[in-house]
């Protein structure tokens, strides 16, 4: 079965097309500045990419554009959009509503409606690209894929604030956690690669790309994450402040007069390791403007690993103790430097980094020595085939 796997932003939609059988990508790409212009950049495997800058003023115009490049009889890669026997959406908030994939049905969509205010820049874009898919593919089976599904497991005490308890009542006002895709696959990549079951495992699992949360995974259930009611919260971020003293919000906007979106703006856009350095939100620009030597950018990669490394060290303890720790996403996979930081914190929990594996790229890997008392790995994530690996899964199921 081919599955389309949509993945749509407030003014973006990234999409692939996996054959489940095979699990590999026939076509990948990316709509961009939906309702502002429009740009299409579509990568046929096997084929010459195409970009195509024609108007789209809304999802459904480019859920239909991407159909159109994948029939189209010169960098297409199906003969027909009836080859697409279901489409998979990663939706951004399943509040409490859900703790697994599932097929999309009114119901569903009533749900995830009811989640909107969880979520205002993400689930109305994903909603809109459902139904886009409904009125151009009717009668293919959708089904969502929840970023927050994962979480679901953490206990009471790991999700609940300590504030006063109406808010939980009155408006589910608690933490979600985020990234639940990739912790969920990584964390099974992991127990795969010790060649141990799942249930058997502490693991710590580091998302570490522009947005960045790490998960306590214990006996493959998500116990805890750093990412809260939002993914604001937690570690700092390419531009995302992570948890900061709430008062010093209130401070700040008192003293500045800003208005709610101007702080909002403030925490979401302009801080993180952005905010700290002044150079830049990616971690390649500010490893290279460490290198010039700039402080700022050096303080802004210090923080950065010292928060990820406490908070490792905080979900050691709520699971009582560690069999492995993964390092996944853009800078997770790819900066040897990083890890080198991180790690040296944990020195403690008898970790011995194997500095030649810790220099490899593009591959799952452990990169401690076999003295090492955990083991630390990168497992490059693959949140894509997970969603179509559900969508496949439910899809089946319907057929018994
Ligand atoms: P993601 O959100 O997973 O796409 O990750 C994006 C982040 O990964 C960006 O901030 C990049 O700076 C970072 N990143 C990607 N490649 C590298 C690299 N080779 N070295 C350091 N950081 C990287």
């Amino acid at each position: 079965m081919k599955i389309l796997v949509l993945n749509c932003g407030s003014s973006s939609l990234k999409y692939q097309l996996i054959d489940s059988e095979t699990e590999n990508v026939l076509a990948k790409g990316l709509c961009e500045r939906i309702g502002i212009d429009g740009m299409l950049k579509h990568e046929p495997v096997g084929k010459d990419k195409f970009v195509s800058n024609d108007p789209l003023p809304d999802h459904s115009t480019a859920v239909k554009a991407v159909m159109d490049a994948l029939v189209d009889p010169e960098h297409g890669v199906i003969g027909s959009t009836l080859e697409i026997g279901a489409v998979g959406h990663r939706v951004v908030h399943g509040g409490e509503y859900f703790a697994n994939s599932v097929l999309i049905t009114e119901e569903v969509k009533d749900a995830l409606r009811k989640c909107i205010d969880l979520a205002p820049l993400h689930n109305p874009a994903n909603i809109i690209g459902i139904e886009a898919c409904e009125k151009l593919m009717p009668g293919v089976p959708q089904v969502a894929v929840f970023d927050t599904a994962f979480h679901q497991t953490m206990p009471e005490k790991a999700y609940l604030y300590a504030l006063p308890y109406e808010y939980y009542e009155k408006y589910k006002v608690r933490k979600y956690g985020f990234h639940g895709t990739s912790h969920r696959y990584v964390s099974q990549e992991c127990a795969k690669l010790i060649g141990k079951p799942i249930e058997e495992l502490k693991i710590v699992t580091c998302h570490l790309g522009n947005g960045a949360s790490i998960c306590a995974v214990r006996k493959g259930i998500s116990v805890d994450t750093s990412m809260g009611f939002t993914p604001l919260d937690g570690l700092a971020m390419g531009t995302r402040s992570g948890s900061v003293d709430p008062a010093a919000i209130l401070y700040l906007m008192r003293k500045e007069n800003l208005t709610i979106d101007q702080m909002d703006h403030i925490l979401n856009k302009e801080s993180g390791v952005l905010g700290i350095s002044g150079v830049s939100s990616d971690f390649r620009d500010i490893e290279a403007a460490e290198g010039e030597g700039n402080e700022r950018a050096t303080s802004a990669l210090d923080l950065f690993a010292y928060r990820v490394a406490k908070t490792i060290g905080e979900y050691v303890t709520a699971m009582k103790g560690v069999d492995a720790i993964v390092f996944t996403a853009g800078l997770g996979e790819n900066s040897a430097t990083m890890r080198q930081v991180i790690c040296d914190y944990l020195r403690y929990l008898g970790i011995e980094l194997d500095s030649y594996n810790n220099s490899q790229r593009g591959k799952a890997i452990e990169i401690t020595t076999r003295q090492s008392r955990v083991q630390v790995f990168v497992i490059p994530t693959n949140e894509e085939l997970v969603i179509a690996r559900d969508t496949r899964e439910i899809v089946e199921g319907l057929k018994k």
